[in-house]
């Protein structure tokens, strides 16, 4: 048993190139991208743009630069944007649109769906006054910690919020896990925002990368702030290609991820006193608070890796998780259990 590879089940961020994406990796042809000489970058670029809908892409180091980048090229020093009290921008990326980009984040509170209110979202806009921030940007995300976010109320934020002057962005981390969730093409999801984002390290498998989508002018300042934020890259169609690679194979197959999420929500749900819930390719559990500890060490020990949060624990399937690991990490949960 010792001998068998981790089941590890922290973050659909920890998978490695398959051997197919290494292929694509070596036969990338590669220039200078901060000249636009890269091929790798530009069909990447250029096929994301295809996918979403939308006129441009950029290919940047991570989601959390994309995200940035977005937020400055839509947002001058001062104005404000809106978004979820839970949303990755404001509580997971260390701060950044604030700190670097002098943007007042206004953080709403989500409904247990992850979503946001019309009347709440229209309240938060400031009027034009001396006094006020100016509102700028309405900020949204999909999939909110796995949870799938309705279209069709998106584009009715989208439009409310348009009509006011507002652009939107969607931080599509997870996008494609929506899309496939709801067999709607990605493009369909994004048609009402301005820019989206689009993680390419996540269940899609690729190790680096993000792409940000919108229009041509939108991306060419969003290129700019890129080279601003130290992340103009040069070869770095090595990791486009790896980005192309799991656009062509990994997103039709997030299918499998979330029938294995499914499996593993309904092994442990026949645990007593083990509250579970699943949403796409996350599993939500609360042990109490006395049991955490043990039990991470008790599945560390059956080589099952679980993350740290409290009160609820977020297992996440991907690309290398398969139906015997879900196997594996229920027998293991079970046997703390008994
Ligand atoms: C993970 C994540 C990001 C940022 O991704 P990094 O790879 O950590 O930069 C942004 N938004 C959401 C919703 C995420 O889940």
């Amino acid at each position: 048993m010792t001998n068998e590879a981790i089941v590890d089940l922290r973050s659909d961020t920890v998978t490695r190139p398959s051997a197919g994406m290494y292929e694509a990796m070596m036969a990338a042809p590669l220039g200078d991208d901060v000249y636009g000489e890269d091929e790798s970058v530009n069909r990447l670029e250029k096929t994301a743009a295809h996918i979403l809908g939308k006129q441009a892409g950029l290919f940047l180091s991570s989601a959390t630069q994309a995200n940035l980048a977005a937020m400055l090229a839509h947002n001058a020093r001062g104005e404000e944007i809106l978004l979820g009290n839970c949303y990755h921008i404001f509580v997971s990326e260390a701060g950044g649109t604030s700190a670097l980009g002098g943007i007042i984040m206004h953080p709403l509170a989500t409904d247990t769906a992850g979503g946001l209110a019309l009347e709440q979202v229209l309240a938060a806009i400031k009027e034009d006054d001396p006094h006020h921030p100016i509102t700028r940007t309405l900020a949204l995300e999909n999939t909110v910690s796995g949870r799938v976010q309705d279209p069709a109320q998106h584009r009715q934020l989208a439009e409310a919020v348009r009509e006011q002057g507002l652009s939107v962005h969607l931080d599509g981390a997870r996008l494609m896990n929506a899309s496939v969730a709801l067999a709607i093409p990605a493009a369909e999801i994004v048609e009402p925002f301005d820019s989206v984002m689009m993680c390419l390290s996540k269940g899609l498998g690729a190790p680096v990368g993000a792409v940000l989508c919108g229009s041509d002018e939108f991306i060419g300042r969003a290129r700019r702030l890129r080279k601003m934020l130290g992340g103009g890259m040069r070869q770095a169609g090595v990791l486009a290609a790896c980005g192309l690679y799991a656009l062509r194979h990994n997103i039709e197959r997030l299918a499998e991820d979330h029938d294995h999420a499914r499996a593993l929500g309904a092994g442990l749900a026949e645990i007593d006193g083990l509250p579970v819930s699943h949403e796409t390719n996350m599993v939500f559990i609360e042990p109490q608070a006395k049991d955490l500890e043990p039990l991470r060490q008790h599945l560390l020990q059956h080589r099952v890796e679980i993350g740290h949060q409290c009160p609820r624990v977020r297992l996440v399937t991907h690309l290398d998780i398969d139906s015997a690991s879900i196997d594996r990490a229920i027998t293991a949960f079970q046997s703390y259990y008994r």
